[in-house]
């Protein structure tokens, strides 16, 4: 844990990058690991912070290492991801349990409905429950990827939170697709059954795009459905353009060819890259809160030095929304 100012230096030397992120006080609440993410985001803008489960002992140690370095900023909520069909269903659970018992903010757990049966869930959630989280992100989850019928009790992440809401007091959030999802056969379905998903959730998290507008364009769709939820934007620093493009493509985010031409150009030069990816992400989160974003959802892939660049660009706000001087 952080006492004092701690830098973060632009890797590039460029002044493009923020220098340092002045200390921030602890939250006056020393139960906001108890908080329900609905009233967080009712308060004001939030930062929050997306993690995966390692496969092993060394690489949990690491990322609570990384988790450490990420409480500079103080952010409002983290989220842990599950493996589809429960193959992360063990190590989401205790990263989640654990983390949010040691942590002064709520640990939400993402659980996904596909391949498994309601007395499965029902279990997890009760488990949740008696731990003392209070934040889940229900997601439907993929089919198996070899094109096989999915199994289990649930085909989609309506139908989980209705089960989640018979087990508990839990804050539910669910995923939205700016660019519609991948398996929606059109725009108008897509968004009416977002909009039927939304009218029972608490809050939404979104998949990762590179166009403010896109995130825009949903939130006023689903305005002209009747749709006000809140939507939380998820943002990604491209510190490894390859792989985020793979999982772009999958997840039918498009990427511009001016922005991704900048990556392509310092691909070859980690500290430049880095840079990049800061200073890209920066620009479209500031754009997104300057718009009426309600927060900023940092997919931070168990690092910690892009999301701390980042949040230097953004604390301006995070502490305004503290009341910090
Ligand atoms: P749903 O909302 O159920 O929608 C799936 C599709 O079905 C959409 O095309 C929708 O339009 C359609 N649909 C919905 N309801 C109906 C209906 N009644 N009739 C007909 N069609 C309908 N995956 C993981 O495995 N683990 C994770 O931790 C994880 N975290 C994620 C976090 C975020 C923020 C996001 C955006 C995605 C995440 N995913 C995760 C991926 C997600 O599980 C997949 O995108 C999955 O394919 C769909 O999940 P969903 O909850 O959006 O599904």
């Amino acid at each position: 844990m952080a006492s004092g100012s701690s830098s973060v230096t632009s890797a590039s030397g460029s002044d493009a990058v923020p220098r340092a992120i002045p200390a921030r006080p602890k939250r006056a609440d020393p139960m906001h690991r108890d908080a329900r993410i609905d009233d967080l985001l009712a308060e004001g803008p939030t930062l929050s912070l997306e993690f995966f489960p390692p496969k092993t002992d060394r690489g949990v140690a690491n990322l609570l290492e990384t988790i450490d370095a990420l409480e500079d900023l103080d952010p409002d909520f983290v989220s842990v991801t599950y493996g589809a069909g429960g193959s992360t269903r063990d190590r989401t659970r205790d990263l989640v349990v654990t983390a949010n018992r040691d942590r002064n903010f709520p640990v939400m757990a993402h659980l996904t409905c596909v391949g498994h049966t309601r007395a499965e869930l029902r279990e997890l959630l009760e488990d949740y429950a008696a731990s003392g989280v209070r934040n889940i992100l229900a997601l439907a989850g993929d089919p198996p990827a070899d094109g096989s019928p999915a199994e289990g009790d649930f085909q989609y992440a309506t139908e989980l939170i209705e089960l989640i809401r018979e087990v508990g007091d839990f804050s539910v959030g669910v995923a939205a697709h700016p660019e519609t999802h991948p398996r929606s056969p059109d725009r108008a379905s897509d968004r009416e059954h977002l909009a039927a998903k939304l009218e029972v959730a608490d809050f939404a998290i979104t998949q990762f795009f590179f166009s403010a507008s896109d995130y825009f364009d949903m939130v006023d769709e689903l305005d002209a459905l009747g749709v006000s939820t809140p939507i939380v934007p998820g943002v990604i620093p491209v510190t490894n353009p390859a792989s985020v493009a793979r999982f772009a493509d999958m997840a039918n985010a498009a990427r511009p060819a001016e922005l991704w031409a900048r990556y392509e150009a310092v691909a070859e030069d980690p500290e430049a890259l880095m840079a990049t990816a800061i200073e890209a992400a920066a620009s479209l989160a500031t754009e997104l809160l300057e718009g009426g974003a309600p927060g900023v959802h940092l997919y931070a892939l168990n690092r910690a030095e892009a999301p701390l660049g980042v949040g230097a660009r953004l604390g301006w706000r995070v502490r305004q929304r503290l009341d910090v001087s």
